[in-house]
């Protein structure tokens, strides 16, 4: 399996030019005999590392890095099945930063967007983790501590072996669902560029029941296998309609963990519907997920080996947000509607969402404000720095369709603000 791996560390010397270069040479034979990929930034002080390759080379290469002593403060950052290597053109190559240090944080990351050959938007937690690096994050505020690494790394909570494949579901297990229910389609918005980034799939029954009377009706034995089986019909949907974003589609954790072969499934539906896996999120709801830690995992390492996406929604409304997320990091985070609701008057609403926006930025995930059903709120979030919404503002759940977005007049108040922010500008 190939696995993705990033870390930072502090650098003990500090390392001339000629010594970073010829740190990137050193390797690159090692590195292209046991095909490991990726690359190394350095800052005059810290190091941030991409690595990607087989998992037990991608491990024991880490191991002997948090056992090498010109490392120290090193801190695991992502460590995740891909489906295959986003950084191959670096080869593990060493890039020295320090002349960028003088920029502005953005001019940087644009001048590293160039030179890394990466787009400024990125879609891989693996590429905003590297952003973050680069403009500054990941530095300490507190000096270097005198600690030496004994070969464990602190940090590493996460190494496991891999989640053995579950039996593909062959057919045994009935197809429930697929007739019987339906979709409703909700857009999620990035108001800055003005397009939908995703959609989601709301369970619906045949005359748009809400998901819960459509669960209501299944028999408890068999509520697992209708959740799972009826994504069949939301990935059918947005196909048929040639949708060209994400599709999210919500499941309970048990729904991936207890049906045999489930993550084989989604994917048997993609390829039916000639749907790329790589474009479908599965959304779950914090306070399931940590009630299944073990087998969400598992099930999680699985999604992720394939190139699906994972959310974790309802941020804030569950019980145990922040210790899930020690834990687990999902590529996009939902905030609840309860977090969002009013929070341009609410003191506390804000100081979460600040705060959820920056750990969410330092460790690449995607942020998504939900429910938001006024200009304030929205022109609040965004000006804190959330770029995707969902809520009645931008559009309703459209029966089996995508609603439309009303862009001119999202462009209209967002304009209006601006220029009232503008002239008051001089009055403070
Ligand atoms: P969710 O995943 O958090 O979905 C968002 C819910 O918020 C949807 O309700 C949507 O209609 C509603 N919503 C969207 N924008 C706004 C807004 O601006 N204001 C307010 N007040 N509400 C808004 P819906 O469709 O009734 O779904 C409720 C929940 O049912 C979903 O919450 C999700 O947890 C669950 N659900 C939906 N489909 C499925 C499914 O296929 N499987 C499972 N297991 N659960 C599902
Ligand atoms: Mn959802
Ligand atoms: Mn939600």
């Amino acid at each position: 399996m190939l696995v993705q791996l990033i870390y930072r560390s502090r650098s003990r010397f500090t390392l001339t030019y000629q010594e970073i270069q010829a740190l990137g040479s050193s390797w690159a034979e090692w590195n292209q005999e046991r095909r490991v990929y990726g690359m190394l930034l350095y800052d005059g002080e810290y190091f941030m590392q991409v690595l990607e390759g087989e998992e037990a080379t991608i491990d024991s290469l880490y191991a002997r890095i948090c056992s090498d002593v010109r490392h120290a403060d090193i801190v695991l950052l992502l460590r995740d099945p891909i489906p295959h290597t986003h950084f191959d053109q670096w080869r593990v190559g060493a890039l020295d930063m320090r002349d960028s240090l003088s920029l502005s944080s953005s001019a940087r990351w644009a001048h590293w967007c160039a030179t890394l050959g990466m787009q400024s938007h990125q879609e891989h937690r693996a590429a905003r983790i590297v952003e973050a690096f680069v403009r500054g994050r990941w530095r300490d505020p507190v000096p270097a501590v005198a600690w030496f690494s004994e070969g464990g790394g602190r940090g590493d909570r996460r190494r496991g072996r891999a989640a053995t494949s579950a039996a593909v579901s062959d057919g045994a297990v009935p197809m429930l669902g697929e007739g019987m229910a339906r979709f409703a389609l909700q857009p999620i918005v990035h108001t800055r560029d003005g397009r939908i980034t995703s959609v989601e799939a709301l369970l619906r029954g045949p005359q748009g029941e809400s998901p819960q009377t459509v669960l209501a009706t299944v028999p408890a034995e068999q509520m697992h296998a209708f959740d799972l089986h009826c994504k069949a019909g939301a990935i059918a949907l947005a196909a048929a309609l040639g949708l060209d974003c994400t599709l999210s589609i919500n499941l309970l954790p048990m729904s991936l963990v207890g049906n045999p072969g489930a993550v084989d499934f989604l994917v048997q539906q993609c390829q039916r519907y000639r749907w790329p896996v790589e474009r479908l999120m599965v959304e779950v709801t914090e306070e399931e997920a940590i009630t299944h830690i073990d087998g969400f995992r598992s099930a999680v390492r699985q999604l992720r080996a394939t190139g699906m996406q994972v959310a974790i929604d309802d941020f804030g409304a569950g019980h145990a947000g922040l210790s899930l997320l020690a834990d687990f990091q999902p590529d996009t985070l939902k905030l609840d509607k309860c977090i969002i609701q009013g929070v341009h008057t609410s003191g506390p609403r804000q100081a979460i969402v600040r705060s959820v926006i920056e750990f969410c930025f330092c460790l690449g995930i995607t942020v998504v404000a939900e429910g938001v059903e006024t200009e304030e709120e929205w022109q609040w979030l965004q000006s804190a720095g959330v770029r995707r919404f969902q809520g009645y503002l931008f559009a309703r759940p459209g029966f089996q369709c995508v609603p439309p977005v009303p862009w001119s007049s999202l462009l209209a108040i967002d304009k209006a603000t601006h220029t009232q922010r503008q002239t008051r500008l001089p009055m403070v």
